[in-house]
């Protein structure tokens, strides 16, 4: 188990109190503060919707909303039965060619490789998974997944993330209420994790 294994699992055994306060002072970060106000809009706007749909329908005693730690989307937990999750496993490198930089003085403008820059001027990068720019949608696909520990976005390198994707068989956060469609769960897994591409072959 890695440190950020262990991390995680005393932080999901926290209780709510206490996370509430974590979050709030993580959020004297403005990145941190921007990232998490639009998750919750997010979830809201989710949450509003579901309710719009099944006005009648009982609250589900887990929250059914989660985030997708590959794509950063609201996905509802009951739904995720799809490879609706699209994502790259690669890193975005400076394209110090593009004609993105051509007027760029990182003097004053900012130095290119950083994560200002990456989100500003997502052009002038390259997605090392798929020589894709920035803007480029996801190379891969996935059901979303909640957990940071099993996020495939950061299985680099494809022929491993391909091998890794076939062999593993992962539990998803809502395995407690799930039903015993074990064989058919394992297909998916075996599909996940590959190349947009492929899949379109
Ligand atoms: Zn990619
Ligand atoms: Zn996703």
């Amino acid at each position: 188990m890695t440190r950020n294994d262990e991390h995680l699992e005393k932080l999901k055994a926290a209780e709510d109190w206490k996370a509430r306060k974590i979050l709030i002072a993580l959020c004297a970060d403005a990145e941190i503060s921007n990232k998490a106000a639009k998750y919750l809009d997010d979830m809201n706007r989710r949450s509003n919707t579901l309710e719009t749909l099944h006005p009648k329908r009982k609250r589900s005693p887990s929250p059914e909303l989660s985030i997708c730690v590959q794509c950063e989307k609201v996905y509802s937990k009951a739904a995720n039965t799809e490879m609706l999750c699209q994502y790259h496993n690669g890193e975005l490198e400076p394209d110090y060619g593009s004609r993105v930089w051509a007027d760029h003085d990182q003097r004053c403008h900012g130095t290119i490789n950083s994560d200002y820059c990456r989100k500003e001027y997502p052009d002038g990068f390259t997605w090392t998974c798929c020589d894709q720019t920035g803007t480029g949608n996801g190379c891969r696909l996935s059901r979303h997944q909640s957990d940071p520990s099993k996020n495939k976005r950061l299985e680099l390198d494809e022929e491993a993330s391909e091998v890794s994707a076939s062999e593993e068989f992962e539990e998803d956060d809502e395995t407690e209420e799930s039903d015993d469609d074990g064989q058919e769960e394992q297909d998916r897994e075996r599909e996940e994790g590959h190349r947009v591409k492929r899949r379109k072959m």
